[in-house]
């Protein structure tokens, strides 16, 4: 989720930018250079973990820090003078789209696709943790921004040539950008198996009916297609009901209903309401088969989840750091707060969350690498609440440590928190994942045919 402002007035003054912004060089590493311990009866070989990075991952990462430290965070202040402005429409500041032709120019576009940049999840996740740092804007300048990330693995997983000539590349290019239709107001769409909009074959055309909600970048006047899902064969076996189809967002019938604010935020693309009233679109754009649904949300998961949980801790690093700045410059009862045991608690429970949810999600891309997201079933769940949730606590505590000023917008710190606190729903809330964990775990007991 990118781009959102307060809609209460804030001062965009840069003042006190460089402490306020919290816009330091990140100190992150390419990757660890660890062999992790793990179960020793892992069939997948988990006790040899392996993170160092190749050379080329550490020249991506030397340019992508060179890029955010020298346009990313500068352009800053420029965004949120724009967003201030125009809190609650979705006008693109302009400053995006010249950061993106700067990436470009730079070779850093599109690192996310292995088949662009030739990186493994291994190599891409400190990428996409240095991106978090600033989350309005440095995944998308880089086009690595959710959700055309994961559209973009669909069509080029799943799409015909045709789909990948009209949306796909322009997609690559950073033309346009898209939208993933999911989740509906009516039904709990935790469990996908409720969705129920209907996507009904008539002649040469699909007719779709039904209502979604929280289509997030739907808003964004770039904005030009949504995957959208919806059910094509309400009496097949569960998991093969549901079909996923391109709708054009200028197809009749497509109504933008409404824009979401969160927790008093209005992001500058939009989380949408949308109503789809007898849409027709040509059978040509359902992707892969009727039925396929599940087995696309499946394949889409595993390496947008290794990006969201890494950008989600970069945006804890950032937290972290401001918080160590305002202990060591602030002084109360005589000392820096950094002086008092129970600050340095909490900055050290901080550095201890973050890497130990590091090791995890560098862990589960290993997986993935090796065995795609099937073989890391378990632990693209478990980063799905171990991250955010982390992410989350560290940037809970900066503001603690900020007083007043922390939950103000003189520091990024309580958007920051508004942004993330959403990841513990967003894409699966946490209790869903914390099932499948368990679920696996007990699995195991089961004997074996
Ligand atoms: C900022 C944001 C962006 C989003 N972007 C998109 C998007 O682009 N596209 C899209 O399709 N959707 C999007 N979503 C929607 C999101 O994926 C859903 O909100 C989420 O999957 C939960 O569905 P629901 O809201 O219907 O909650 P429900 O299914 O109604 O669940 C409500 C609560 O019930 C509890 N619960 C559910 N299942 C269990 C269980 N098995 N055990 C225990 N407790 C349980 C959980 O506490 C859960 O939060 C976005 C949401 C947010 C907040």
């Amino acid at each position: 989720m990118a781009g959102m402002t307060a809609r209460a007035k804030v001062d965009p003054s840069p003042g006190t930018s460089s402490a306020r912004q919290g816009v330091f060089r990140p100190w992150r590493r390419p990757a660890a250079r660890a062999i992790l311990g793990g179960s020793d009866d892992d069939p997948r070989g988990g006790a040899q973990v392996d993170f160092e990075a190749s050379p080329k991952a550490t020249e991506y990462h030397g340019r992508l820090q060179d890029f955010m430290s020298s346009h990313v965070f500068p352009a800053e202040a420029a965004y949120q003078r724009h967003r201030e402005v125009h809190w609650q429409d979705n006008t693109l500041p302009p400053i995006v789209e010249e950061l993106k032709a700067e990436a470009h120019a730079r070779g850093l576009w599109n690192l996310f696709l292995p088949d662009v940049a030739g990186l493994s999840n291994v190599e891409y996740a400190p990428l996409a943790e240095l991106t978090g740092w600033s989350m309005h804007l440095a995944p998308e300048a880089i086009n690595c921004a959710a959700p055309d990330t994961g559209n973009m693995e669909v069509l080029q997983l799943f799409g015909s040539a045709e789909q990948q000539l009209r949306w796909l590349t322009p997609l690559l290019d950073g033309e346009i950008r898209s939208g993933f239709a999911m989740t509906e107001p009516d039904v709990a769409s935790s469990d996908a198996t409720n969705i129920a909009t209907s996507i009904v074959q008539d002649g040469d055309d699909y007719v779709i009916n039904g209502r979604k909600w929280w289509t997030s970048g739907a808003a964004d006047p770039r904005c030009a297609v949504l995957v959208v899902m919806g059910k094509t064969d309400p009496t097949a076996p569960t998991y093969r009901q549901q079909s996923m189809v391109l709708v054009p967002m200028d197809t009749a019938g497509v109504e933008l209903v409404r824009t979401l604010p969160v927790f008093g935020y209005w992001p500058q693309h939009g989380h949408c309401e949308i109503t789809f009233t007898d849409v027709r679109v040509p059978v040509g754009n359902l992707i892969a088969n009727e039925g396929d649904g599940f087995l696309i949300a499946q394949a889409r998961l595993g390496p947008g989840r290794i990006h969201h949980c890494m950008r989600a801790l970069g945006a804890g690093e950032r937290a972290l750091r401001l918080m160590c700045e305002r202990a060591s410059s602030r002084v109360a009862f005589g000392q820096p707060l950094a002086a008092q045991g129970v600050v340095q608690q909490q900055i050290a429970e901080s550095r201890m969350e973050l890497d130990q949810a590091r090791l995890m999600v560098l862990k589960t891309a290993w997986l993935i690498d090796r065995h795609g997201a099937k073989g890391a079933r378990s632990e693209i769940a478990a980063i799905k609440v171990l991250a955010p949730r982390a992410a989350l606590n560290v940037i809970d505590r900066a503001i603690q440590v900020y007083g007043g000023a922390g939950v103000s917008a003189d520091t990024p710190l309580a958007e920051m928190w508004a942004n993330v606190r959403t990841l513990r729903i967003a894409d699966g809330p946490d209790e869903v994942h914390v099932r499948s964990v368990a679920r696996q775990e007990l699995a195991k007991l089961l004997p074996t045919a």
